[in-house]
Order: structure tokens, then C-alpha cells, then sequence
């Protein structure tokens, strides 16, 4: 087993990682900016280094000063975390070649699954449904692009291959506005992201996210561990995640998770990973992989008892998955709501220091947060503070839980979506389950 590792980030997953490697027996290094001092990991962490100033360009994603405090503290792995390099190839890249391990997979996966247009040739490849397109790259053509058009159907939508966090995509209606919004994706995409590769797909009118967690160890063996729902989002920005995703059979988790395990061993995908779908009328359609342990990892962990973070660890120390597929169980229902330092009708941010805390408890109550009475929420960073989760035996049990533990929890001298995640949780078609991506942003009149 790796002995000691570098968590190369902050916040809450920081110090979700500290505790794995304490459960483990495994030293660890928090590497910091200078406006992460009080942070709670850090404190408790066996070292600590000073990696930079307050802007992450310059802490958590300057990469050498990363890898000089794992060669200063004799470390021997580096856990990225979700964010900042979770997801950099050069990164990986670095990390092994300086001697670490770097906790996910190899750079050449990360890479593949970075280029939106590889990522789903390789699914493609490996059986694993997509959404009907271009099937590659758009040229210049315009008698090509237009019967590619036609054959897709209207509405269609025009995305970067280098895109990501919902940017450098566009909706076309009809074919008239088609060749000039592939013009302006790709000079966008271009400027944004160095890239002015775009491609086409269908535009689904109203679906869920339905996305699959899968776990791929070095010597062949892949497992799912079931699906998440993340439909409720506001500018493609999750706020509650949900496991498993309401009204989705066994037959359908059988089918889709087999399918996405197979590609991690036909890929050679080693780690943890995430394979997003959109979800609508009984199909699963592939839009991207996550190459990484996401936010929501914990309403998995909840329903089959598996903690993702430890299997993260065991995989890339080269141990085989200590799970076979038909280990894995279901048991009962998770929520999480994502409680973040900003005004609950704005959305503006809201740092600043934390007079009053008050966490909530009590069964099937998991608090997974950074934060303490007198903490200061620096301005740098993401909002996001916590994720609080619950669990039941059944979806209205764990609902009833989270509105108990949502009315429970005190967060003052700093303002919180406290009072959204309420709204929420008391929404009528929410406690009926299955709405759709557009749901929240309608209901908060965002349309
Ligand atoms: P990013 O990497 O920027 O998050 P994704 O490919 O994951 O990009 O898409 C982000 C969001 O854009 C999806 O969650 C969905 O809301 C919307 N979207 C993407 N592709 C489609 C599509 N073919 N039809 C409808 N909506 C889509």
C-alpha cells in the first residue's frame, strides 16, 4: 500500500481523503495556499507544506511546486481530488515521471476522455450508447454539414470537443442558422479552449442525468457501482445528487453498468471514473466521462457501502478490486445537497467568517464538511462549503431525513442556499422523482 500521500487540494474532499488515509494506516501531506492556513485538514494532517499564494494558478495548480512538496515530504503518492488538476493529463503526466503515483489514471486515458470527439469514438467503440451525430469532427462543407444536419434532425446542438463546465456549446433550431453557429462555436471554442474542433448532436428536449460510478483496477477487472441521478441543476451546476435514480430497473442498471465496465477494461482504465448520460424516454445516451472521484461520489458510497476514496487508494497502490460485481448491492436510498457559501436568490457568493455552527446528526445523517465555528471562507475558491447527505431505507425515508437535518443545521455570519435546498426538498414533483435538467432553473423562474 502507498504510505504517504500528497492531497493536492482543498476544502471538504481534502479532508474526506485525510480521513481515508487515517482508516488506512497512510501518512498525509496537505499542500496549501497561503489563505489556507486554517483549513481543517491541514491541521490535521501529519505535514504540511506551503505551496503558494492565495490564487490557485499559482498553489493548487502549480505543479511544481506540488510535486516539490511531495519530494520534500518523501511522499510517495499524489491524490488530486475533483477540480483544479483532477483532470490534467500534463499533470499525471509529471507526477509518474517524477518518481509518485498518481492516484487516477494514466495521463494517455485522461487525455482521451479530455477530447469530447475521442472520448466518445472510444465509447462507440467499446458498445457504450451514445447520442445520435456527426460522428467525428464537423469540416468546412456546407452541402456535408447540412445533410449531416438532416440526418440527425433538428433541434441539434453544436459543442467544442476541448469544451467542458458547459461552456462552448450551442442549440441550432433549423438549418438556415446551422453553418453560422458552427463558425461561431468553433471561433469560441478556439479562444476558450485552443481548440476549434466542434461536432454535432442531437438536442435532447428534456432529459435526466443519469450517470454511472465505476471502479477499473490495473489488472483487468471493472466493476459499477450503480447509478447517480444529478438532474437537479442550475447552470449545469449539480445542487442535489441522488442513488439510486428514481424509477430505473435492475434490468436497466444491469445493462448500462455492465456496459461501462466493459469499456474500462477494453480502454485499460485504472481508477476511479464516472460516465455521464443523458436519460430520456428509456434510453441512456453517453455525453462524457469523468476521468476522476466527483463531488456526489458519497450517494454511492451510501447505497453499496463501498468507500470510493480507500478503493481509489488500494487501485493505485496495484492491488486487484476487492469487489467482484456481484458483490455489490443496493441497499436503500441517498440524498445530498450541495451547501454553498452564497445568497439563496442571487447566487452571488458569500465568504467570510463563520460565527455560528452547528452541524446536524442523528441516523443515516453524513455531514462531509470543511467548516468549524470561527472558520473563514476565503474568496478564492469554489462556494461550495459542504455536502450534506442522508440515507434511508427508502427515498421518502432519506427525504424526511434531509429536511430534518436541513432545519437542524445552523451556518451564520455568512449566507447559505440553505433555504433552496429546503425548496427543494419540499417540492411536489421532487418527492415524485424523475424531473428533468431543466427543472430547478424553471422553477427558480431562470427559463
Ligand atoms: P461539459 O463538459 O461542459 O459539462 P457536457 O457534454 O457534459 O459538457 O454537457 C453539459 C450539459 O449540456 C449537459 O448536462 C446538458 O444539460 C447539456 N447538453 C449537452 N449535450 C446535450 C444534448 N445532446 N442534448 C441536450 N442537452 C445537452
Amino acid at each position: 500500500m502507498l504510505e504517504k500521500i500528497v492531497i493536492a487540494n482543498r476544502g471538504e474532499i481534502a479532508l474526506r481523503i485525510l480521513r481515508a488515509c487515517r482508516e488506512m494506516d497512510i501518512k498525509t501531506v496537505a499542500v496549501h495556499s497561503t489563505a489556507d492556513r486554517d483549513l481543517k485538514h491541514v491541521r490535521l494532517a501529519d505535514e504540511s507544506v506551503c505551496v503558494g499564494p492565495a490564487s490557485s494558478l499559482e498553489s493548487y495548480l502549480n505543479i511544481p511546486a506540488l510535486i516539490c512538496a511531495a519530494e520534500l515530504t518523501n511522499a510517495d503518492g499524489i491524490h488530486p481530488g475533483y477540480g483544479f488538476l483532477s483532470e490534467n493529463a500534463e499533470f499525471a503526466e509529471q507526477v509518474e515521471s517524477s518518481g509518485f503515483k498518481f492516484i487516477g489514471p494514466s495521463a494517455a486515458a485522461i487525455r482521451t476522455m479530455g477530447d469530447k470527439v475521442a472520448a466518445i469514438k472510444a465509447m462507440k467503440m467499446a458498445g457504450v450508447p451514445t447520442v445520435p451525430g456527426s460522428d467525428g469532427p464537423l469540416g468546412e462543407n456546407r452541402d456535408e454539414n447540412l445533410e449531416i444536419g438532416r440526418k440527425v434532425g433538428y433541434p441539434v446542438i453544436i459543442k467544442a470537443a476541448g469544451g467542458g463546465g458547459g461552456r462552448g456549446m450551442r442549440v441550432v433550431h433549423d438549418e438556415d442558422s446551422l453553418m453560422n453557429s458552427i463558425q461561431l462555436t468553433k471561433s469560441e471554442a478556439a479562444a476558450a479552449f485552443n481548440n476549434d474542433t466542434v461536432y454535432m448532436e442531437k438536442f435532447l428536449g428534456a432529459p435526466r442525468h443519469i450517470e454511472i460510478q465505476v471502479l477499473a483496477d490495473s489488472h483487468g477487472n471493472a466493476i459499477h457501482l450503480a447509478e447517480r441521478d444529478c438532474s437537479m441543476q442550475r447552470r449545469h451546476q449539480k445542487v442535489v445528487e441522488e442513488a439510486p435514480a428514481p424509477g430505473i430497473t435492475d434490468q436497466q442498471r444491469d445493462t448500462i453498468g455492465s456496459r461501462c465496465a466493459q469499456a474500462c477494461i477494453k480502454m485499460g482504465y485504472e481508477g476511479a471514473g464516472t460516465f455521464e448520460f443523458l436519460y430520456e424516454n428509456g434510453e441512456f445516451y453517453f455525453i462524457e466521462m469523468n476521468t476522476r472521484v466527483q463531488v456526489e461520489h458519497p450517494v454511492t458510497e451510501m447505497i453499496t457501502w463501498v468507500d470510493i476514496i480507500k478503493e481509489q487508494i488500494s487501485i493505485a497502490s496495484g492491488n486487484p478490486l476487492r469487489y467482484r460485481q456481484e458483490d455489490i448491492k443496493i441497499h436503500g436510498h441517498a440524498i445530498e445537497c450541495r451547501i454553498n457559501a452564497e445568497d439563496s436568490k442571487t447566487f452571488l457568493p458569500s465568504p467570510g467568517k463563520i460565527t455560528l455552527y452547528h452541524a446536524p446528526g442523528g441516523p443515516g445523517v453524513r455531514m462531509d464538511s470543511h467548516i468549524y465555528n470561527g472558520y473563514t471562507v476565503p474568496p478564492y475558491y469554489d462556494s461550495m462549503i459542504g455536502k450534506l447527505i442522508t440515507y434511508g431505507s427508502s427515498r421518502e425515508s432519506a427525504i424526511a431525513r434531509m429536511n430534518g437535518a436541513l432545519s437542524e443545521i445552523v451556518i451564520e455570519g455568512i449566507k447559505t442556499n440553505i433555504e433552496l435546498q429546503k425548496d427543494i426538498l419540499s417540492d411536489a414533483n421532487f418527492a415524485i422523482g424523475g424531473t428533468d435538467i431543466h427543472y430547478l432553473e424553471k422553477k427558480l423562474g431562470i427559463d
